[in-house]
């Protein structure tokens, strides 16, 4: 089987999100099951200067863009121990810029154009280099055009017949340009239509990628059937019913290379599901760090993530006048909207003994939370996959989490199929409102002050597997299935 995946992102190269890991961890994995696999990239102004081993292949390619030839050139590295190679689409006007898609001011104006080349040319690519996938796996808006181009023209598809499989890792990000782009895109205007490309007048690139995919796919199960409804489909939730029969959901996995107790090189002590005291040790330092009372008995809760309205810091902010009523500690580390960086430090000026609050992003802390916190709260609004919580199982961390999406497919509450069964590894809460995540806090810490249980419960999410290996294992069924279409 050979697989050609494409993606605007990928660690160790580019990451501005959960995006770069997936496409940094998922080719790694499937290599590793023995399948051919290429990563292909944008080349961006900032990997020139980073210390990635990126040569040339010499190899020009010309794409049409709005009556203009634009050259871009072709470029190859290979990252040590990955056991497959990268291609990177050099084209210094649009790419060699400080931003990937924009700047702090907002997004370039010309993305359509920047993103809409990169999908050509990684098709005229695939044909001069005379590589023929049987897979095309493209991922989010920035690829989505990579369908729309194959199947609609036989000139861009050149040789291939690959099936195409299309990631959507959030459905908030669509990639909507004014109609006045489409000209630039090189496709005949029949496409614009409000079954294939059109969106209320607007060109919309992750329509046209579901529209022309063979399959699509999303982060989770649960996400896959919330995006079919208005709530979480983004105004796209009919064209994904319509395709509801090629729909999946595959969680994410965690590079337990990095997140893992036993070998965290980030943390003060390391810990294992058959001895938890480095854990204790873990959670006194974090409590030292953060200010706090040092005290094993009172409950630490752990947040970590993008401070926006998505993350469910809204309801957090209803709850938290109740829950600086109770006996625990709060420990957030985040950036994000300025309205929760000005809440956050205002609780926790007022209950300096409770809440401790750090608004950077901080790699370590937050792994030095993962270890030392008793619970990871996640009361996201929507998630599509999540990996905090799948970190904080691995660290006998406890999440408590909002049901929906990633979160509803990993955490199972506690009372869920009879109080303590064996599948249970959390606690969740299935309305979105302060109360609901009140309620649910205080059944966790209830179980919390009865030790054998509590420690009953961490075990169980410690010994869980959310590896890559099990993903990908996922994505090969998939790819499997399709090929056999
Ligand atoms: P999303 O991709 O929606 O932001 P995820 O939970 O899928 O949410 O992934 C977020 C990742 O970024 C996690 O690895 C999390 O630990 C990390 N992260 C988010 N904010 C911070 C921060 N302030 N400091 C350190 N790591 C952070």
């Amino acid at each position: 089987m050979k697989v050609v995946f494409v993606s605007s992102e990928a660690v160790p190269f580019v990451k501005t999100g959960g995006l770069a890991d997936v496409a940094g961890a998922l080719p790694r994995a499937l290599a590793a099951r023995g399948i051919d696999v290429a990563l292909f990239l944008p080349l961006y102004g900032r990997l020139r200067s980073a210390d990635l081993d990126i040569g040339s292949t010499g190899m020009r390619i010309r794409v049409p863009v709005g009556g203009v030839q634009v050259t871009g050139t072709l470029y190859r590295s290979e990252v040590s121990g990955n056991g497959f190679p990268v291609y990177l689409v050099s084209q210094n006007d649009y790419f060699d810029r400080d931003g990937l898609y924009g700047t702090g001011d907002g997004d370039y104006p010309d993305n359509a154009e920047r993103f809409s080349f990169f999908c050509r040319a990684v098709l005229a690519a695939l044909d001069r280099l005379g590589v023929s996938p049987d897979i095309l796996h493209v991922n989010d808006w920035q690829t989505a055009m990579i369908p729309v181009y194959a199947r609609t023209s036989a000139k861009a598809a050149g040789k291939m017949r690959p099936r195409i499989l299309l990631t959507v890792h959030n459905m908030a990000y669509q990639g909507r340009f004014p109609v006045e782009t489409y000209p630039l895109l090189g496709l005949d205007w029949q496409y614009f239509n409000w079954r294939e490309l059109e969106f209320y007048n607007m060109v919309n690139f992750l329509k046209g990628g579901l529209v022309f995919s063979d399959a699509v796919n999303t982060v989770s199960k649960r996400y896959a059937e919330e995006i079919t409804t208005p709530a979480f489909g983004e105004g796209l939730e009919g064209v994904l019913k319509d395709r509801r029969d090629v729909l999946f959901g595959i969680v994410n996995g965690v590079d337990y290379q990095v997140w893992d107790p036993t070998s965290d090189i980030l943390i003060p002590a390391n810990y294992s599901f058959s001895d938890l005291s480095g854990k204790k040790a873990c959670k006194a330092a974090l409590q030292r760090e953060m200010g706090l009372a040092v005290d094993a008995s009172t409950p630490l809760i752990g947040m970590i993530g993008r401070l926006a309205d998505q993350k469910g810091f809204d309801i957090f902010a209803d709850a938290v006048a109740y829950l600086m009523q109770m006996k625990l500690q709060v420990v957030v580390l985040g950036t994000g909207q300025q309205r929760y960086h000005r809440l956050l430090t205002g609780v926790a000026a007022a209950n300096s003994q409770k809440m401790a609050v750090r608004l950077t992003f901080d790699n370590a802390l937050a792994h030095r939370i993962e270890a030392g916190a008793d619970m990871f709260l996640m009361p996201s609004r929507f998630e599509p996959c999540g990996l905090n919580q799948l970190y904080s199982l691995r660290y006998g961390t406890v999440p408590v989490v909002h049901a929906t999406g990633g979160l509803a497919d990993t955490v199972v509450d506690y009372a869920s199929g009879g109080r303590g069964s064996a599948a249970a590894n959390g606690f969740s809460f299935s309305g979105y409102g302060a109360f609901d995540l009140q309620d649910a806090l205080r059944r966790a810490l209830g179980l919390y002050r009865r030790r054998d249980r509590w420690r009953r419960l961490q075990i169980a999410g410690m010994k869980q597997d959310w590896s890559w290996d099990r993903s990908a294992g996922e994505y090969v069924g998939l790819y499997e299935m399709l090929m056999e279409r």
